[in-house]
């Protein structure tokens, strides 16, 4: 980690007019002799933004970080940060600094000897040390644990202290690379609560790598999407859920039920084994394969009467579970042998259905999304199967 004016006098730098905290990629490309890992890829980051890299395994996130950090050199394009090239820059004299999912404290080293570490490193004068890491703690509340040594803290207070310890010299860009992945179901929603608000009041540039799409919608400003090292979709939280630009990203983000066939209606709906689902296109052409897709809470399930059912957007299936989560019901209905649909109401409109009732499913045609159909990338696994 350096200042920015370090940064500034490098010798191989080019200022532009952005701002401190801004991040730009141009063209990036990462290879590992054969293997791609990030593919001429282009993203421009805020100053002061909370930008998450979400996708799943191997799809690139970490390397792009790793790049930014400076661990990683890209074969091709340009980074810069705070409108400095960082060609040639090495990770400690970059203007960011890096939280892992592993702490990677020092055991030996007490809890304010840890925080205080870089700034030994670089020779800082003893008081402004003292002064330093007092603030540090205090950012993250663990000022009286100072005296400790980590392994007599819990994960999450260890997590708390390689977070002081990133942020003790106010980097322009934190980079945090899967950071609450060690850490328990609650307290992980505690500390994506804990990590938006100190990225507010700070106003330091987060760049936060998940594969959970549930942190990433929760704290970003804007999700990146990746896929085989490119972005999918750049958007916040609300458009990549409401308005996903493919069926991939319609998958990874939130649950959805997909149905496939052929394109009717001159695309404007997917003659699928089970049913005729009319809906909205995103990028449908009026001819070949394509998948609808539509939200568990967008569906109503109800006891099959044996009336007629509409032309589209309604099907007959069983009942094959029910689960109470809590504020939602879910139901589980199978269709055929080869499909089943997840249907979630809220519980107090839920309707009273038991195991085996032979149900109908219908929907709006303004909830559904069509999308050309995309096999290749769920071969790669990106539909995780219905469970109840
Ligand atoms: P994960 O969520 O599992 O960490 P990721 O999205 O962060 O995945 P990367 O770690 O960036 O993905 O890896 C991208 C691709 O590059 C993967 O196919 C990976 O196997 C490959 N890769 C990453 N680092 C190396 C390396 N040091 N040597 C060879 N291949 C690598």
């Amino acid at each position: 980690m350096t200042t920015a004016t370090d940064a500034e006098t490098a010798p191989e730098t080019t200022v532009s007019t952005e701002g401190r905290g801004a991040v730009r990629l141009q063209g990036v490309t990462k290879r590992y002799g054969d293997q791609v890992a990030v593919d001429d890829l282009s993203l421009t980051i805020q100053p002061g933004e909370f930008i998450s890299l979400l996708g799943p395994s191997g799809c690139g996130k970490t390397t792009t970080l790793r790049m930014i950090a400076g661990f990683e050199q890209p074969d091709e394009g340009d980074i810069s940060v705070s409108g400095t090239s960082v060609r040639g820059i090495p990770p400690y004299r970059r203007d960011v600094n890096t939280v892992f999912q592993a702490y990677a404290l020092f055991p030996h080293l007490s809890v304010a000897e840890n925080v205080a570490y870089g700034l030994q490193q670089r020779r800082t004068p003893k008081a402004e040390i003292r002064e330093k890491v007092t603030q540090a703690l205090d950012l993250v509340q663990m000022r009286r644990f100072g005296d400790r040594k980590p392994t007599q803290l819990s994960g999450g207070q260890q997590q708390r202290i390689a977070l002081a310890r990133a942020l003790v010299n106010r980097p322009a860009v934190l980079l945090l690379d899967e950071p609450l992945g060690a850490l328990d179901r609650q307290l992980r929603e505690e500390m994506q609560l804990e990590l938006k608000l100190l990225q507010s009041r700070l106003g330091i540039t987060f760049v936060f790598v998940t594969h959970d799409q549930g942190e990433a919608l929760s704290m970003s400003d804007r999700i990146a999407i990746m896929r085989a090292g490119r972005i999918e979709q750049l958007a916040d939280a609300d458009t990549v859920y409401a308005r996903p630009a493919s069926a991939y990203v319609a998958a990874f983000v939130g649950q959805q039920n997909f149905f496939r066939g052929a394109v009717a209606e001159s695309g404007a709906a997917v003659s699928s084994p089970h049913a005729l689902v009319r809906g909205t296109a995103v990028t449908l052409a009026s001819t070949g394969q394509g998948e609808a897709a539509v939200r568990p809470e967008y569906i109503r399930v109800e006891a099959d009467n044996g009336g007629v059912l509409p032309d589209a957007n309604a099907v007959r299936g069983r009942l094959i579970g029910v689960s109470h989560l809590g504020d939602t019901m879910q139901y589980l209905v199978q269709l055929g042998d080869d499909q089943s649909l997840i249907v979630r109401r809220p519980t107090p409109d839920a309707p009273s259905l038991t195991i085996g009732d032979a149900v109908v499913c219908t929907w709006a045609a303004h909830h559904v999304l069509l999308f050309p159909a995309d096999e290749a990338a769920r071969e790669g696994g990106y539909v995780a199967p219905p469970t109840t």
